[in-house]
């Protein structure tokens, strides 16, 4: 029997370079793109357009793993469960939205011992950890993984501009394709948010009212949405710059001279773990 390729086609520049790798290697007709689409306020339209360029560069359908309620964006799946997080402190919505979903579809359409599962992550320590967890947990379910931008010595592709496709106009703000307002990044984030999707940071604190809970939690202590509102307008005010390119130290090095902020956690922006599914 020949292995199923499963890609897991966030959207992503990185998971989208291993979907063309995997298929040029393997055939395309062997190859699912695996994606879990977004809810259209949270997931940029760019982002929606460029798997989906992919996807027809490779000639295959996106296959879709999502929450059956596709209606429901990272809030609503929290205010839906009353928290932000899971038992072991991971995000809610990771689990709801991506990760249940892309279970539930293994379980449908992939018998372990013929598919193999693809992640698009790079060689850094920290996706590095993320990989091990990756092939620790499918593996105890018996699936094989693989990290071609890390494992495979040869690339075919460094860029998909190669190939004619744009990468998501995201990337000039965001450094990752997570959720805009996600529920897993720091303030650097959350303050793009603020300036430029007035509607999602007001749906965050709506979540944070609903819930009774911060979704950012600093030294210990929550600091809720509408704590930063004031410092954040003095910011935007100041023109501090709303983008995750400028490096964490000096972005609130920058903001401090502006407002007082001692007492927030520099917290690393870091791709989503539900966002390489
Ligand atoms: S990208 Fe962020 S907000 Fe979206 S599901 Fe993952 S953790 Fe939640």
């Amino acid at each position: 029997m020949t292995d199923k390729h499963i890609v897991c086609h966030s959207g992503g520049h990185s998971s989208a370079l291993v979907a063309i790798e995997v298929a040029r290697k393997f055939g395309a007709e062997n190859v699912v793109l695996l994606n879990h689409d977004m809810h259209f306020s949270v997931e940029h339209a760019d982002i929606k357009r460029f798997k989906q360029e992919i996807a027809d560069y490779l000639g295959l359908p996106l296959t879709i793993a999502s929450r059956r309620n596709a209606t429901q964006d990272q809030f609503d799946v929290c205010v839906e469960a009353g928290a932000f997080k899971v038992g072991n402190g991971s995000e809610l919505c990771t689990s709801r939205l991506k990760t249940e979903p892309f279970y539930e579809w293994l379980a449908a359409n992939a018998p372990p011992t013929e598919s193999v599962v693809y992640y698009g992550f790079d060689n850094t320590p920290k996706e590095r950890e993320r990989m091990q967890r990756r092939t620790g947990v499918l593996g105890s379910m018996g699936y094989r993984t693989d990290y071609p931008l890390v494992t495979w010595g040869d690339r075919s592709i460094l860029a998909t501009e190669e190939v004619g496709i744009a990468r998501p106009s995201t990337y000039e703000t965001f450094t990752h394709g997570n959720c805009i307002g996600c529920l897993k990044a720091g303030w650097q984030h959350w303050y793009i948010v603020y300036c430029t999707r007035m509607d999602i940071w007001l749906k965050g604190k709506w979540a944070e009212e609903e819930i009774g809970y911060a979704i950012h939690y600093d030294n210990g202590q929550p600091v809720y949405l509408e704590d930063m509102e004031p410092r954040f307008a003095s910011m935007k005010a100041a023109g501090v710059p709303a983008t995750e390119h400028i490096p964490q130290q000096r972005f609130w090095a920058q903001a401090r001279k502006i407002v007082p902020i001692h007492d927030i956690q520099q917290r690393m922006d870091l791709p989503c773990d539900c966002h390489q599914i």
